[in-house]
C-alpha cells in the first residue's frame, strides 16, 4: 500500500487534484482510496472512504470553543491525535494500492507543528509514502512568490521527513510565457535574472535552494489531467525506486 499526501497553501487545489487524480487511477483500473484529514472543509468533490469530521468538524468546534477559523482549525487536528487508536483501526480497514490523503488548507499544520508528521507516521505506518507538494502557478509566475513557495516547500520536506515531489498547480490560469519561464526556473536558469537585484543573502538562500532540488517541479492542471502521466510515472519512481528515505 502506497501513500500519497498532497499539501500545499489554502487554494492551492489539493481537493481538486485528489479528485481528479482519484478517477485518472481508476480509469486505469488502480485500485485507490480517499481519505480527507481537512476537518475544515465545507463539501468535498469525491466521496472519501475514511473522513477525518467523522471525529472532529472544525466548525463544531469553532462554534463550541467560541474560536475563529485559523485556531479551531489547529484546536481540531491536536484533538484528533487523542482519538489516534480509533483513527488508525478505521484507517487500516481500507484495503487499496494507493491512498490518496487530502490535507487540511493550512500548509502551517504540515509546516511547522508536529502535527503533520505525527499524522503521517500515524497513518502511514510502515507503508511507502510520498508527499505532493502543490505551488500554485498562478502565484509562482511572480519569481519572488516563487522562490518563498520553494521555501514553504522544502519547510513540508525537512518536517515531514518523506520524499516530496512538488506540483505547479494551475496551469491552466497562466500564459505560455509564464508558464516557460516557470520551467526554466525548474531547471535552475534565469531565476536570478528573473529576481532581479537581491542581496547577498538573498542570493546564497535561492542558490542553495534551486541546487537542491531534486525534480523540476511539475506541471499540471487538474480540470484537463494535464500533467498527471509525468506526475504518475514520477510516483512511480519514487515508490517503487530503491532508496530508503526512512
Ligand atoms: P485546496 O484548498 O488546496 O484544497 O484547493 P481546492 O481544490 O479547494 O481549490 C481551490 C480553488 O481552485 C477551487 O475553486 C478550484 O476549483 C480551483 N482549482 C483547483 N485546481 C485547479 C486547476 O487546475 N485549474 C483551475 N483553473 N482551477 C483550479
Ligand atoms: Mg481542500
Amino acid at each position: 500500500m502506497y501513500y500519497v499526501f498532497f499539501t500545499g497553501t489554502a487554494g492551492s487545489g489539493k481537493t481538486t487534484m485528489v479528485k481528479e487524480f482519484q478517477e485518472y487511477l481508476l480509469d486505469q483500473e488502480m485500485d485507490v482510496a480517499v481519505v480527507n484529514m481537512d476537518p475544515a472543509v465545507e463539501r468535498l468533490p469525491y466521496t472519501p472512504d475514511f473522513d477525518v469530521r467523522d471525529y472532529v468538524d472544525a466548525m463544531e468546534v469553532m462554534e463550541r470553543y467560541g474560536l475563529g477559523p485559523n485556531s479551531s482549525l489547529i484546536v481540531s487536528v491536536d484533538l484528533l491525535l487523542t482519538k489516534a487508536t480509533e483513527i488508525k483501526n478505521d484507517i487500516g480497514n481500507i484495503e487499496a494500492n494507493y491512498v490518496l490523503v487530502d490535507t487540511p488548507g493550512q500548509v502551517e499544520l504540515f509546516a511547522y507543528r508536529d502535527t503533520g508528521r505525527t499524522f503521517s507516521s500515524l497513518l502511514v505506518g510502515d507503508s511507502k509514502s510520498v508527499n505532493v507538494f502543490l505551488l500554485d502557478a498562478f502565484l509562482a509566475r511572480d519569481a519572488r512568490s516563487y522562490v518563498s513557495l520553494l521555501l514553504l516547500s522544502s519547510s513540508v520536506r525537512f518536517k515531514l521527513g518523506i520524499p516530496q515531489l512538488n506540483v505547479l498547480s494551475k496551469i491552466d490560469l497562466i500564459s505560455k510565457d509564464e508558464l516557460n519561464n516557470l520551467l526554466e526556473w525548474g531547471q535552475g536558469e534565469g531565476l536570478m535574472d528573473s529576481l532581479g537585484v537581491i542581496d547577498d543573502y538573498s542570493f546564497e538562500l535561492v542558490k542553495t535552494l534551486v541546487e537542491s532540488l531534486e525534480v523540476p517541479p511539475i506541471p499540471v492542471s487538474s480540470p484537463s489531467r494535464q500533467g498527471f502521466d509525468e506526475l504518475y510515472a514520477e510516483l512511480q519512481r519514487v515508490l517503487a525506486g530503491g532508496e530508503d528515505y526512512a
